[in-house]
């Protein structure tokens, strides 16, 4: 008999690969029945006699009683679990053949596949956390670089979420207080303070300002840096690659699911995240000069946060250098990497100074001059020193922001420019109305949609 079952959903949240263990995550409202059918604690007591998140050991079972594995089991009843609903989790062996008879079980009495990012899109239905949050978790479980996860931590402790909704409650006081005087007029409600909520509504203008900034170097701390290889042939462009996806590769290879291919496009330098292309791949991209043409590799050189442009110190500069000096004009940052220095030099670097961000002098077969190139990027990609979580990285916040801004710095001007206080009262609603939306207070549907769409199955 399939009861509430229909509304329960359940999936592999550990992945496909073969692994060490795997985890089946059930939430709704026939979790514990569904517990108690597939699993038999060692102590003899029903899975749902036990106190909440509480490891069990015990034997995983099919529909006909058959043990499938012998593991762990713990539940977690709504409304205090992650998805506020009733939770389980089976801590089985990571055996993909175990973990798929286990949620064909479930399935057959009564669960349904979990969507991808459907026990986040619950937690956030439920009340458990708010959008920014939510959208922290993907974002931690996507992150590249180790400042990328604190600051989505930080998110999903959170951070984003308190002070918006500082900022909300704060306006949310002054438009009552405007409501009141203008709805109850006769009543004896105390007058404006004028000059106090200009100043108030100033400073979180200014608050929420600062927070939209973060954006503009949180983008590249969550995407990572697009980055342009530029050079005539020969100058050591594949040997630079070569050099900087072995920089670090050793940290790199440890992220598990990289492979080789991804590798090919993307490395890490201290805190920030290269891509060193972002089209069909560095192999056709690299000679963008020889093989794009100018034109067009002046538009990949514009589509990039960063070019690369790279010289050969053992031969004096000429006309094909000047083209990727007019490429380098071209780029919003620019950094010159002046190879072969391993080799006696035919010119003298600081003659580029004038045209780039830095100039860096490096031997890519040698390996040398590398941690200089780091801290160049580092320097024009500088990791903000802020506390973790209050970096937005994703536009779609920083949208929302940014539009309470700008209605925050409308009600100032209303207030101080003596317009009616309708003015004011309508830019300070336009700005609850972003702030809404931001931590998902009220958001429309297809926003929501959108959002969790990204995650993966099981999350
Ligand atoms: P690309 O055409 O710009 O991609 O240049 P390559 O990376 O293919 O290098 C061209 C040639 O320069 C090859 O023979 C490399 O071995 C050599 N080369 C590259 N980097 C260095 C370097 O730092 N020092 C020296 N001596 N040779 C280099």
């Amino acid at each position: 008999m399939v009861s509430a079952g229909g509304d329960t959903i359940a999936a592999v949240s550990t992945g496909s690969a073969v692994s060490a263990i795997g985890i089946v995550r059930v939430s709704g409202p026939d979790t514990l029945r569904l517990a108690d059918a597939v699993f038999t604690p060692a102590d003899g007591r029903a899975m749902s006699a036990h106190a909440d998140r509480q490891l069990v050991f015990g034997t995983l079972r099919d529909s006909e009683g058959q043990m499938l594995d012998v593991c762990l089991c713990t539940i977690s009843r709504g409304p205090g679990s992650y998805t506020g609903e009733d939770t389980a989790e089976l801590q089985c062996h990571g055996s993909p053949t175990v973990l798929r008879a286990a949620l064909e079980t479930l399935f057959s009495l009564g669960a349904r596949q979990a969507l991808a990012g459907e026990f986040t899109k619950r937690a956030f239905l439920n009340g458990r956390m708010d959008l920014t949050a939510a959208e922290a978790v993907i974002d931690l479980i996507e992150a590249e670089t180790v400042p990328a996860a604190r600051n989505a931590a930080g998110q999903l402790g959170g951070a984003v979420c308190r002070r918006a909704e500082r900022v909300y409650e704060s306006v949310a006081g002054i438009c009552s207080h405007y409501h009141a005087v203008l709805d109850y007029p006769e009543e004896d409600v105390p007058p404006f303070r004028m000059e106090e909520y200009a100043g108030t509504l100033d400073a979180h203008a200014a608050e929420l300002r600062a927070l939209r900034d973060s954006f503009a170097r949180g983008r590249f701390l969550e995407k990572g840096v697009r980055t342009a290889i530029a050079g005539k042939p020969n100058v050591g462009k594949s040997s630079l690659l070569n050099a900087l996806l072995g920089y670090e590769r050793a940290i790199v290879t440890d992220i598990p699911g990289t492979t080789r291919d991804t590798l090919s496009e993307r490395c890490v330098l201290g805190g920030t995240v290269l891509r060193l292309t972002d089209t069909s791949g560095l192999r056709e991209t690299e000679d963008v000069v020889e093989k794009l043409g100018v034109a067009r590799a002046a538009e990949a050189v514009r589509e990039s946060d960063l070019l690369l442009a790279v010289f050969d110190l053992s031969r004096p500069l000429d006309g094909d250098d000047e083209e990727t000096l007019a490429l380098a004009a071209e780029a919003p940052r620019r950094i010159a990497v002046v190879n072969k220095a391993d080799l006696p030099p035919a010119w003298d670097p600081a003659v580029l100074a004038p045209r780039f961000d830095a100039v860096c002098t490096v031997s890519a077969r040698e390996g040398t001059g590398l941690d200089a190139l780091r801290a160049a990027v580092e320097e024009a990609f500088p990791v903000p020193v802020t506390a973790a979580g209050e970096i937005l990285t994703n536009a779609r916040q920083a949208d929302a922001v940014s539009r309470a801004a700008d209605a925050l710095e409308g009600a100032v001007s209303a207030l101080r420019g003596g317009y009616p206080p309708d003015a004011v009262l309508t830019e300070c609603e336009a700005a609850l109305s972003a702030l809404a939306e931001l931590t998902g207070r009220s958001v429309r549907a297809d926003i929501t949609e959108g959002i969790f769409s990204r995650f993966c199955v099981g999350k």
